[in-house]
């Protein structure tokens, strides 16, 4: 657990939580997190003092810049405990490491053959899923989720066949924040020799992730959901998996030799990393790598845990809310509606009084079809907030209920009951 102390000096590495132009509460992480210091001073000295390509020119500039890249693919895969360096590729961001993996895989798929992913994906791991089987005449299977809101490992045994090519499937849903069973799934998955792919995009800054221990094929996360720059994701892949891979796009720095008969492609990770990267993005991920590692997965996951059942705690107190999965196994977000208010006019109403969280189908209008509902209005932690901003929004949040008429005689909430530890007021 996190001590006032050091959550307050944790917010000071946080230029935008500290700028007064923009003061407000940040409960919307799971879509992005705010960026410290010194992720952003790397970005800003590659552009004033380094600025060079990487792999091309071989001058002195460009051998920094490329001993700084390949130290942040070094990190990483420390970081999430791969065995080999080449099994980082650097992507543009989890869209893009599942988008290059359904191409990639393509020509491994046949007529026949299915991809099973659950109920509860973001878009992005549902659409490239749609379009692979549709130009194969392959098939898409769908595992509902249990009471709990996880994936239902029973239904799994049902419907996963010798021709089950692929698993995708969330490490935690964006939606909810429940995390699933994957461990279990990839042991089965295997039994039938279907590769696995994971979404760590919200589980990468949450929980400590070791794709050995998992044995996972592929494990994909955006660097921006983890402190860092936008434009930037990875891809981890088993190195015996991607040696198969025929590249996904062709282009300079991913190649031995190119002729007008035919091209000798590098080996990993150059070669499913055609054009110049984002440098400056890769440069600024191994600040936010550096600054992550100040702090155990461990303790930041008591933390914010605390974060969140506090969070419950209060919100039980308002009638006529439902908190989904509230008792199920949980990273740092929640989501709810409150009976007979519109998640778009509480979320906009918050806004006003400068407390950002989101609002909606979250990306993933299949779960939100299965439990009947519109959308939700979705709270998600980083380890920069506090129980002081919780007990602020609580405030504001009352003050709505109360604009939009919420009935209030049903109410039982009490405000005053909780104790204020406000530290950045
Ligand atoms: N998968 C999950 C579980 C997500 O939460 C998100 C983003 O919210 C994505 C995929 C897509 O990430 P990006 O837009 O950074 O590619």
């Amino acid at each position: 657990m996190f001590s006032y102390e050091e959550i307050k000096t944790i917010r000071n590495h946080f230029p935008s939580l500290n700028n007064q132009d923009n003061h407000r509460i940040y409960f919307d992480n799971a879509a992005t997190t705010q960026k410290p210091v010194q992720v952003i001073n790397a970005i800003n000295k590659y552009y004033c003092h380094l600025n060079s390509n990487v792999n091309r020119s071989f001058n002195l500039l460009d051998q920094w810049t490329n001993n700084d890249l390949e130290l942040s693919r070094t990190n990483m895969k420390d970081f999430i405990h791969a065995k080999y360096r080449d099994e980082i590729i650097f992507t543009s961001g989890t869209t893009e490491s599942i988008n290059l993996i359904a191409f990639c895989l393509s020509n491994m798929i046949n007529k026949s053959d299915d991809i099973i992913i659950s109920h509860s994906e973001h878009h992005s791991n549902i659409i490239p899923w749609q379009v692979l089987i549709q130009n194969k005449n392959a098939h898409l299977k769908v595992i509902p989720v249990n009471s709990e809101g996880e994936l239902n490992l029973i239904v799994l045994k049902q419907l996963i066949t010798k021709n089950t090519k692929l698993i995708s499937i969330s490490h935690v849903t964006n939606t909810f924040g429940i995390i699933n069973p994957i461990q279990k799934l990839i042991q089965t998955a295997h039994k039938y020799k279907a590769l696995v792919l994971i979404d760590g995009s919200q589980a990468i800054s949450h929980i400590s992730i070791d794709v050995q221990k998992l044995d996972c094929d592929f494990y994909v996360f955006s660097i921006h959901k983890m402190y860092g720059p936008t434009g930037l994701g990875i891809l981890y892949g088993k190195q015996k998996v991607l040696d198969k891979f025929t590249p996904y796009q062709g282009g300079g720095g991913m190649i031995e030799q190119v002729t007008f008969n035919q091209t000798i492609f590098s080996g990993l990770p150059f070669k499913l990393e055609a054009g110049t990267p984002n440098i400056a993005g890769i440069i600024g991920t191994n600040k936010a790598l550096t600054f992550l590692g100040n702090y155990s997965m461990i303790q930041i996951k008591h933390y914010e845990n605390k974060l969140i059942q506090y969070a419950i705690q209060m919100l039980m107190n308002i009638h006529g809310i439902q908190i989904y999965y509230k008792n199920s196994k949980r990273t740092q977000m929640l989501s709810f509606n409150i009976e007979k208010i519109h998640y778009f006019d509480l979320g906009q109403l918050l806004n006003n009084y400068g407390i950002a969280v989101r609002t909606g189908t979250h990306c993933a209008q299949p779960i939100m079809d299965y439990l009947n509902i519109n959308g939700t209005i979705r709270l998600s932690f980083a380890l920069y907030n506090t129980m002081a901003e919780i007990d602020i929004f609580y405030h504001y949040l009352i003050k709505c209920l109360y604009i939009l008429s919420y009935d209030q005689k049903h109410s039982t909430f009490k405000v005053n009951k909780f104790k204020r530890i406000r530290i950045n007021t």
